[in-house]
């Protein structure tokens, strides 16, 4: 498309949050300084381009961010964007402060609307995929995956510790409602016993036969990692079938949920965000509009956010096929 003069970005993150958001922020911010267009911040995602909460930013309100987890400029679910007398009163107010390009940094859902936005106003945007479910097309990792897959693996690992004294068996649910990344990295990276992820069913009686071998064979792992949106139900569901099959063990279930968001970025994630940051200006810049920036083999790549969004990303045959050697 033929690049429009842009002069004003705001920027915003939208829906769940994600380790790496705020050095995203940062970088969209510097890179607009670098070439002297004036940077908004929309607070509280779509919600706040609604109720006209928005700021200009200056050089002070990104120093000391990139290193924090969360977002500074908030983030929120908005119902009332999905209308579209919502989706005005967002244009309205962005009109009234000369903003003429978005980047919206958030999951699926953040960039679903934000292709809506363009379709019906036309405004420049460019999203980055910023969610721990590494559920985007269009990128090999999103902003705050590695983050999450860390502080997954190192919670297993103190629970590890414990269940290896007590000879208990814990069932260790993981965030990804729709994909299994998390729980497949987290699992391999922590040799667990068996991994239960969404993209497949795995009928209890065969998970109950490798426990039991496992469990001949004197294997200390006793750790299964259970993807919340799994085929055969969350960890409490899973462990809940397992003791019909297996009253003598003794069986916890620990449910990681929202810490998994929280903590500062990962080098990678600080990497990322930062590449993308300005990958999205620049993009903004030579008229590449309605695309997500993501980075595959370390290469910036502009994808249509209609392709992005579509839901056939999935865990990696090979990474499931790596985890089945490693957990027999
Ligand atoms: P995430 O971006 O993490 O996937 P959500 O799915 O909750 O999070 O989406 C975040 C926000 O994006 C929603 O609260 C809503 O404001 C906006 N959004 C999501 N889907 C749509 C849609 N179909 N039309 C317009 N806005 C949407």
């Amino acid at each position: 498309m033929e690049p429009k003069t842009i002069k004003k970005i705001g920027v915003l993150t939208s829906g769940g949050d994600s380790p790496g958001m705020n050095a995203a922020i940062r970088a969209a911010v510097r890179a607009g300084f670098y070439y002297n267009l004036e940077m908004y911040g929309i607070y509280r995602g779509y919600e706040g381009m609604i109720q006209n909460d928005i700021k200009k930013l200056d050089s002070k309100n990104i120093t000391h961010v990139l290193e924090r987890g969360g977002t500074f400029l908030k983030s929120a679910r908005s119902l009332e964007f999905k209308t579209p007398e919502g989706r005005k009163k967002a244009y309205d107010n962005l009109m009234s402060h000369g903003i003429d390009a978005l980047v919206v940094i958030g999951g699926d859902g953040s960039l679903t609307g934000a292709h809506l936005f363009f379709k019906e106003y036309g405004i420049p945007s460019i999203g980055l995929p910023g969610t721990i479910d590494n559920d985007l097309s269009g990128t090999d990792s999103t902003i705050g995956f590695d983050t999450a897959c860390n502080t997954a693996i190192e919670a297993i690992d103190k629970i590890r510790d414990t269940a290896t004294s007590h000879d208990r068996l814990f069932f260790v649910e993981v965030m990804g409602r729709d994909a299994g990344f998390i729980a497949i990295n987290a699992g391999i990276g922590s040799a667990a016993a068996a991994i239960l992820i969404p993209e497949k069913k795995m009928p209890i009686d065969h998970l109950v036969d490798k426990l039991k071998i496992r469990s001949k064979a004197k294997k200390s792992s006793n750790i299964v990692i259970v993807a919340e949106g799994g085929k055969s139900g969350g960890a409490g569901e899973i462990a809940g079938k397992v003791k019909k099959y297996l009253p003598t063990y003794d069986i916890k279930v620990t449910i990681l949920g929202h810490l998994q968001r929280g903590g500062a970025p990962s080098s990678f994630d600080r990497l990322l965000a930062s590449k993308l940051g300005v990958a999205a200006v620049e993009g903004l810049l030579q008229g590449k509009y309605d695309v997500m920036a993501g980075l595959i083999n370390n290469k910036v790549v502009y994808t249509p956010i209609k392709k992005a969004i579509v839901d056939d990303k999935t865990v990696d045959e090979e990474d499931f096929r790596i985890a089945k050697i490693l957990s027999t």
